[in-house]
């Protein structure tokens, strides 16, 4: 075969190149249309019936070189890069996407305003424990000017014979406490059975780590008009998060606020591994407000301020905490709670840092 010949022959294959990869975008563009159709009519995007339609029909027809295994696969992928592409684009307009809305989501709670630039704050208890234990803290929030306590009346406990919280009684005693000291209550709430009744008692509905992905709860929690706080679950992908967020909005409730509070990993220095890149990465791909929970993602009390300060400087919107009158006697927690002199040197340190850097709180 002369070089000639050789040549020819490429820059035949060239051209068949260029033609399949034109067919293969035009019939991508058709896929596209095809899903918006659909979408339109509210009908799944993947149609096994339509595919082996499709297969049996190239099957009849081929009459080249090419053994069907090969045709098959090699069709398989061109459907599958062309749902894939009707996904992404149902990706990008994800409700809680930058895509979607590019200003920042702000969230009022008592007048804080979440999300706005200056960081907020949220301490509180682990659990309920008593209406003293509560008010001790409430008074502590109060003298720092803040306006938010958390405090869990429904824990999720790793045992069953661990103290699964007040209930109710609990829920009872945070309005109290928040009446008497002008706070809002941020509380967990585990199933949506409780939401309805929890309406009355809280301010912000908390969904736990572990109930990140209970998805009839975050239905349920986007279909009430008070904020949400989400947090990460401990084995969440930040995709994952942010789809259950979009679980949330996707009911109609935008009034969210992300927490991060660490995931589970090899390392055992730390109760969790903070994911403090997660904090930039949520900020950048939803218009929504942040938080970092260092507690429950160190579960170290000499970690609570560093990690605190990283959580401020990365551009976190606000960092939650855990802090109790008396930590060695707590039902749950007890290994990284704030006592209440540890309590104003952590808000004093963070303060001064936040000065430091110009960040006014
Ligand atoms: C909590 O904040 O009370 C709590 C249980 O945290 P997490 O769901 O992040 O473990
Ligand atoms: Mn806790």
């Amino acid at each position: 075969m002369s070089n000639q010949e050789l040549d020819n022959l490429r820059s035949n294959v060239d051209e068949l190149n260029l033609e399949i990869l034109r067919l293969i975008n035009e019939r991508a563009a058709v896929v596209q249309e095809i899903g918006k159709v659909k979408e339109k009519q509210g009908v799944n995007r993947y149609d096994p019936l339509r595919e082996r339609h499709m297969l049996n029909l190239i099957k009849e027809n081929n009459t080249g070189l090419l053994p069907q295994s090969t045709v098959d696969h090699i069709f398989k992928e061109i459907f599958k890069t062309a749902l894939e592409l009707q996904e992404n684009d149902h990706r990008k307009a994800l409700l809680v996407s930058r895509k979607k809305k590019a200003e920042d989501t702000i969230v009022v709670v008592n007048g804080e305003r979440i999300g706005e630039g200056k960081p907020t704050f949220i301490f509180g208890p682990c659990a309920v424990e008593s209406y003293d234990q509560v008010a001790a803290v409430a008074g502590a929030i109060q003298q720092k000017g803040l306006r938010m306590i958390r405090g869990g009346a429904y824990k999720p406990r790793t045992s069953p014979y661990d103290f699964q919280g007040l209930g109710l009684e609990g829920l009872k005693i945070l309005k109290r406490v928040a009446q008497e000291y002008n706070l809002a209550v941020v509380s967990e709430i585990v199933t949506p059975h409780h939401l309805e009744e929890a309406l009355d008692y809280i301010d912000v509905v908390q969904i736990g780590a572990r109930n990140m992905q209970n998805f009839e709860l975050l239905k349920a929690a986007g279909s009430i008009n008070k904020p949400i706080l989400l947090k990460r679950g401990m084995a969440a992908t930040i995709d994952e998060f942010i789809h259950a967020a979009e679980y949330i909005i996707s009911q109609g409730n935008d009034q969210i606020i992300l927490c991060e509070r660490g995931i589970r990993t090899y390392e055992k220095a730390t109760r969790n591994t903070l994911d403090i890149s997660s904090v930039p990465i949520l900020k950048q791909e939803t218009h929504l407000p942040v938080f970092v929970d260092v507690t429950h993602s160190t579960g170290r009390r000499d970690l609570l301020l560093p990690a605190a300060k990283a959580a401020i400087a990365i551009g976190a919107d606000g960092v939650m905490a855990e802090v109790h009158p008396d930590p060695a006697v707590a039902l749950s927690d007890a290994a990284q709670q704030m006592n209440l002199q540890q309590f104003d040197e952590f808000y004093d340190s963070l303060q001064k840092f936040m000065k430091s850097y110009e960040i006014h709180a």
